[in-house]
């Protein structure tokens, strides 16, 4: 496994209560200038990491931010940007939805902060669809969020490369209502080797700001999750299990090699998933293990990614025509 032996908490500041937003800047006359405020507790802030070796290949949370926005500017009306809020260290967990149609669907990244390819190839989706789909955009509504835990993502740019658990070792896909609990192979609570349950069901910001995409207002009729690695597909038992067969044909057929499809009981038991959280929801939800590794290089890179944009297509015509 990763080998952490030392002290994770002085090591990247994990359990600090992070801000970084300054507060809004305060009227003449503010009727709080005059009251005593508690001295806040210091504020890291967020420091943009230079990037090196394989790192470098792929993008930050910052030039997710900046890609997304110089979207949104070229496309307005089609691309409009969001925020869910805010990881455990203070960073942003934000996305894109594109289109203006009455089905939401929901593209994810990175639940796992080491799973570098599925950010990319959300990322990559939702600026397609953009840039040259233009039947989709009234049939449906892209919600693309290519970081969903942005302080794994960090950490994993820095020495620990296959860090996949939030800053308080929970493992954000085992951290939903849904049949929330413990099995063989997630600890209780808290692991920053492989992630916990979490002390609660959401008790997570990260899951917390993920939760807001099943809210009345995104219209969410189904999600996917981009992971690494195997080349698969997983998805929930279902009552409806014909619907995740047609579904799960269709984006068989987009990618390069032949992806094997499973149910989530029957892969690693998990408990806890968003997958099985989006069923109970009524909202159908598949998760693709892209590749063959979490941080390809040069041409399987490029070759993973594309899979990922090509199987995340046919979920979207799919969904669309439904
Ligand atoms: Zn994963």
């Amino acid at each position: 496994m990763l080998g952490i032996t030392g002290n994770l908490k002085s090591l990247f500041g994990f359990g600090s209560k992070a801000e970084t937003r300054q507060s809004a800047p305060k009227e003449e006359g503010d009727p709080t200038d005059s009251v005593t405020l508690a001295t806040p507790e210091p504020k890291p802030a967020i420091i943009r990491r230079k990037a090196t070796g394989i790192a470098a290949e792929y993008r930050d949370n910052f030039d997710f931010q900046d890609d997304m926005k110089a979207l949104a500017q070229k496309h307005p009306g089609q691309v409009k940007l969001f925020e869910l809020g805010r990881s455990v260290q203070g960073r942003v967990i934000s996305g894109m939805s594109i289109g203006t149609g009455p089905i939401g669907l929901v593209v994810t990244g990175m639940m796992h902060g080491c799973e570098w390819t599925g950010g990319e190839a959300a990322f990559e989706l939702g600026k397609k669809i953009a840039e040259q789909r233009p039947d989709l955009m009234d049939k449906m509504t892209l919600h693309v969020v290519p970081v969903s835990n942005p302080d794994a993502q960090e950490v994993s740019r820095g020495v620990l490369h296959g860090y996949r658990a939030n800053v308080n070792g929970v493992d954000p896909n085992r951290n939903w209502p849904t049949n929330w609990g413990t099995n063989e192979i997630t600890p209780q609570k808290f692991c920053h080797e492989i992630g916990g349950t979490g002390e609660a069901p959401l008790s997570e910001p990260e899951t917390q700001a993920l939760n807001k995409l099943t809210g009345e207002e995104y219209k969410t009729k189904g999600w996917l999750d981009l992971h690494s690695y195997g080349e698969f597909f997983v998805h929930p038992e279902s009552e409806r299990p014909e619907k995740y067969e047609a579904l799960i044909a269709d984006m068989q057929k987009a990618t390069s090699k032949p992806y094997d499809s499973m149910k989530i009981q029957d892969h690693q038991d998990i408990t806890g998933s968003l997958a099985e959280h989006c069923e109970s929801l009524g909202i159908i939800a598949v998760g693709a293990e892209l590749g063959t590794k979490h941080q390809p290089k040069g041409e399987e890179r490029e070759a993973t990614i594309q899979d990922g944009v090509n199987l995340g297509m046919a979920f979207v015509e799919h969904l669309a025509k439904s």
